[in-house]
């Protein structure tokens, strides 16, 4: 089907994947959350939702107990990102379906659709999310909280061998995740009381910038014994990527100024010499302890984001100041996919990690792929990242990239660019071998 050539789809249908991102709910958790079709909603079709025109507080009625899961994942994650009121909290299944189906019809035709639709049907047996199938899909939803559904989705259904995830906790089932943590916290410092914030987290009195330095370092060891693998950065979603070098002076200035406001801070523009000289700081320690360093590039999830804010071409000077550091780079850039594969072309520190791209765009997930097939060493591509919440959504997203993963390498064979034994190494260098190696995770086989 599809021009696949049969051997590379089998090949690559036995590959249990390891998957570079993502950030998956605690099991423990879920029963909360799975209760009916809002599951679904918890990011990324909901954003299709929001930009097709439905109101944000009227998708998060929609998707109330999702709407809860959202501000406890902000909260865990101390993320600066302001999640809408509902607009009510009584509304029944009928009405909340009521209320989606025009969105809904007018985002059938994106990738985050389609990959909630492989996801009800493959994983709870129904065929279309329409008014005949809502209340069915609820139901099969609810009764999918039984022991052990991650390990089935996961391990049986999606045949991901493990997943980093990027979930700002360490306490996870290390049979399924590996956990990365982030510091943008220790970066992304703008006024006193995230400066206590900072003092309780790292139980380290801060009274300059290098106590703040230090803070930092406490933390990321801690992190470090705790068994992190990487450290994520994604402060693209709140500022530039452009990290300049600045003089311990000119951050020690901007601490200060930080450190004796009593009220509300000063401005981003007067705080960034000290975020600069944080992030070089959290990049020296992450090269001392051997930690690749995740960061988000390209398209932000949610709507109204700056997307100019996360040019990957904007981190240069840090690929040239530190060549010791492992710079992994998400999202293929999207949609800077050019740039950022040329960076991973030029820079022997950066890594192309497509995780998110295949849920994007299938179509952009080959065209990128064909592309970074031509121009980037094999040992530096790594092709799949489900970046969801849910395991159902990285489980569709898993089969997706499969395809993509499948369709390009048989062009590749068709075209006569390589052999299908040289296809079938590949495929398993970059849905498997290579974030195996950056991240220093032993595998079964
Ligand atoms: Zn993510």
């Amino acid at each position: 089907m599809d021009g696949i050539i049969e051997g590379i789809g089998s090949a690559i249908e036995a590959i249990s994947l390891v998957d570079t991102h993502e950030h998956t709910m605690l099991e423990s958790e879920r029963n909360d959350y799975a209760v009916d079709f809002s599951y679904l909603f918890g990011h990324y079709n909901s954003s299709d939702l929001v930009s097709a025109g439905m109101s944000p507080s009227l998708m998060e009625a929609v998707r109330l107990p999702m709407h809860h899961y959202r501000l406890q994942f902000v909260k865990r994650l101390n993320l600066r990102r302001y999640v809408p009121e509902p607009q009510r909290e009584d509304m029944s299944l009928e009405q909340r379906w009521k209320a989606l189906e025009p969105f809904w019809e007018a985002i059938r035709n994106t990738a985050y659709a389609k990959a909630t639709l492989i996801a009800a049907k493959d994983l709870f047996g129904v065929d279309d999310f329409n008014t005949d199938t809502y209340v069915e899909l609820s139901s099969a939803i609810a009764e999918s909280r039984t022991n052990n559904w991650y390990r089935y989705v996961m391990k049986e259904k999606a045949r991901i061998e493990i997943a980093i995830l990027d979930l700002q906790t360490t306490e996870v089932d290390r049979s399924l995740f590996a956990p990365v943590v982030r510091l943008d916290d220790f970066i992304d410092v703008r006024s006193r009381q995230d400066l206590s914030f900072l003092e309780k987290k790292s139980q380290k009195a801060i009274h300059s910038l290098d106590h703040l330095a230090e803070a930092m370092r406490i933390v990321m060891e801690r992190y470090a014994e705790e068994g992190a693998v990487g450290i994520k950065t994604a402060l693209a979603y709140i500022r530039t990527l452009q990290y300049d070098k600045v003089s311990h002076h000119e951050a020690e200035l901007a601490f200060n100024k930080i450190a004796r406001h009593l009220g509300e801070g000063p401005s981003f523009f007067e705080a960034k010499p000290l975020q600069d000289y944080m992030m070089h700081q959290v990049i020296r320690c992450a090269i001392d302890r051997d930690l690749p360093l995740q960061i988000h590039t390209g398209l932000q999830e949610g709507n109204e984001n700056i997307i100019t804010n996360s040019n990957p071409t904007d981190l240069i000077n840090l690929f040239v100041e530190y060549r010791e550091a492992r710079f992994d780079l998400f999202h293929g850039g999207y949609p800077f996919v050019h740039q950022w594969a040329t960076l991973a072309k030029n820079f022997a520190n950066v890594y192309a990690d497509l995780c998110w791209v295949n849920l994007i765009s299938p179509e952009m997930g080959r065209r990128l792929l064909h592309e970074l097939i031509e121009t980037v060493p094999g040992n530096k591509i790594m092709a799949f990242g489900g970046d969801s919440i849910t395991v159902e959504i990285a489980y569709a997203h898993a089969k997706m990239t499969r395809q993509v993963v499948s369709r390009v390498l048989s062009d590749k064979v068709s075209e006569g660019y390589m052999s299908e034994d040289e296809a079938v190494r590949l495929a398993r260098k970059i849905l498997r071998d290579n974030p195996a190696s950056l991240f220093r995770l032993p595998l079964d086989s």
